[in-house]
């Protein structure tokens, strides 16, 4: 089916490019680990601040892509299980545009509305 092995490309197209910014970002993070470490025998270092700062945001961004990666596999998964594309609430099918939009999309727009997310 074209379609299907059309989401699976973009699927993991999209996994790839996740990964490869999530080790992007431990790289960035380790350095980071490195000029913290240094820095803690200063404990009126001025950069201290803002490396902790940067080592927060970064942070974040990590986790971010790891919850992404995670939704990216669970698609795969159900794209391989043929659940792909019905809503986990209602069973329902979730529209095109919103799977377009948001390839991992596990409700349809009424059940996220009614989840608190946004589509
Ligand atoms: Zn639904």
């Amino acid at each position: 089916m074209t379609e299907r092995d059309e989401i699976e490309r973009m699927l993991r197209s999209r996994l790839s490019e996740l990964e490869s910014r999530a080790s992007a970002l431990d790289d960035a993070l380790a350095a980071l680990g490195g000029l913290r470490d240094a820095s803690t025998d200063d404990e009126h270092d001025p950069d201290g601040a803002p490396v902790s700062g940067e080592w927060s945001r970064l942070t974040g961004i990590r986790h971010e892509i790891e919850a992404e990666i995670a939704a990216t596999n669970a698609a795969l998964t159900r794209l391989a299980a043929g659940g792909y594309g019905v809503c986990a609430r209602c069973g329902s099918p979730i529209a095109p545009a919103r799977l377009a939009a948001r390839p991992t999309a596990t409700l349809c727009i009424a059940c996220a509305e009614l989840a608190g997310r946004r589509p």
